[in-house]
């Protein structure tokens, strides 16, 4: 923080790529640096890494997304869109429901919060790991501090099935996506009820994002059930880092388990369906590199969050890494994606403001043949795809020895 002003952690959400200048072009308003203005990447990876000054004449309570603080990790802050091509900003406005209550008296903002254009629901917000003594949570994580602070601690099916109908209907939403910290080794079977009613009773594509297990049946009732995808925070590749900064994981988990259920789900739904979610910036940048070339080898594509450092985290005064770093490191994903071909931008959307999407690094792409060639290869995916989404997002009957599973 600096002067009269207040500095944010910000979610930045990269508008449609489709024509945009490689380069940051001549009609740029912010972003510039040293020698030519950023273009759209470069400027989110710059502001996740710097931050951003809010002038006090900007009042965020009125005209900013409430800021939910109790997402996981490195996932809160101040939501803005950065339309490529042109460059001057916008902050979304706040979905008219945030303001509601669901019928049995819950605010929906405390049940699920908009992150860029999909719903967000931490399923529990009370992390097992951080119940320990002495405490056992990943080190840049703040979520213990905020139990019950913004949102309900334990959400009920059906508020969270009020909530997921009014955002798909109001706000466009496409995608539920559910998390939760360390529920003891229950992680995928409290998950379930919630899949098969947004599944059965709402209509979406859902996704999941929990501590891992080795039994790997789990996973298969859960895809019964109606799950489209599986993200896996394993947040280093490097071990020394894993089990020094992620203790919790390290003792009760296991690095391994992180990889066997990923190398699983991802077979089991397909190129593109899953994610191995790091954290960059941390780490040496080797690392990560390596983290991205296994990810996309296998046919997953990397959710890579810059770090950030929380205030009250372990990791508060950790410094934020480089910008030079991090552009080589989305510079890297944009390659093995398309190396391995993986899908970007595909399904309908899906406009993620807590990382660097790999469809934003399009922007990073080199001007060759190569890129223009997995350009195209995308583009017809995209619409080729449009018909299964559609199918995919519909209610889905959930049979009843599925159901007799779940109970
Ligand atoms: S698993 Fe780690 S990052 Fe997630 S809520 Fe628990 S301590 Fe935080």
């Amino acid at each position: 923080m600096g002067g009269s002003m207040s500095a944010l952690g910000q979610n930045v959400a990269v508008g449609p790529k489709a024509g945009a200048p490689k380069q940051g072009p001549a009609s740029a308003q912010t972003g510039y640096h040293e020698t030519h203005p950023l273009n759209p990447c470069e400027l989110e990876i710059d502001l996740f890494c710097k931050g951003m000054r809010i002038d006090p004449s900007c009042a965020l309570e009125k005209d900013a997304r409430f800021i939910a603080r109790t997402r996981a990790g490195l996932g809160s802050g101040l939501e803005i869109v950065i339309p490529g091509p042109r460059y001057p900003t916008r902050i979304p406005p706040e979905p008219a429901w945030y303001t509601r209550s669901t019928s049995r008296g819950t605010p929906m903002h405390k049940v699920g919060v908009l992150q860029g254009t999909y719903l967000g629901i931490y399923i529990s917000n009370s992390c097992g790991f951080w119940y320990h003594s002495p405490p056992l949570n990943c080190k840049f994580c703040a979520t213990g501090l905020n139990v019950g602070v913004n949102e309900v601690a334990v959400k009920d099916v059906d508020d969270v099935i009020e909530v997921a109908r009014v955002a798909k209907e109001e706000s466009g939403v496409t995608f539920v996506h559910f998390n939760s910290g360390y529920q003891t080794d229950r992680d995928l079977d409290v998950a379930a009820p919630y899949v098969k009613a947004v599944k059965s009773r709402v209509g979406a594509l859902v996704g999941l994002q929990l501590i891992p297990t080795l039994d790997f049946w789990k996973y298969d009732r859960l895809i019964d059930l109606g799950a489209d995808h599986f993200s896996f925070c394993y947040e280093f590749h490097n071990a020394e880092f894993f089990a020094k900064l992620l203790p919790g994981k390290q003792k009760l988990v296991g690095q391994e388990t992180f990889f066997r259920a990923l190398e699983y789900t991802s077979s089991k739904l397909g190129k593109g369906s899953c994610s191995g979610e790091i954290v960059a910036g941390v780490e040496p940048i080797e690392d990560t590199l390596k983290a991205i070339d296994y990810i996309t080898g296998l046919g997953a594509f990397p959710t890579v969050c810059i770090f950030r450092p929380t205030i009250g985290a372990d990791m508060e005064h950790w410094p934020s890494p480089r910008y030079e770093d991090m552009l080589i490191v989305f510079r890297h994903l944009y390659e093995a994606c398309r190396k391995n071909n993986i899908p970007m931008d595909v399904t309908p959307n899906i406009e993620v403001s807590l990382i660097v999407q790999p469809g934003d690094t399009r922007y990073l792409a080199p001007d060759n043949w190569a890129s223009q060639w997995y350009e195209t290869k995308m583009s017809l995916a995209k619409q080729l795809a449009r018909p299964y989404f559609w199918w995919k997002r519909r209610p889905k009957a959930i049979p009843a020895s599925e159901v007799l599973a779940d109970a």
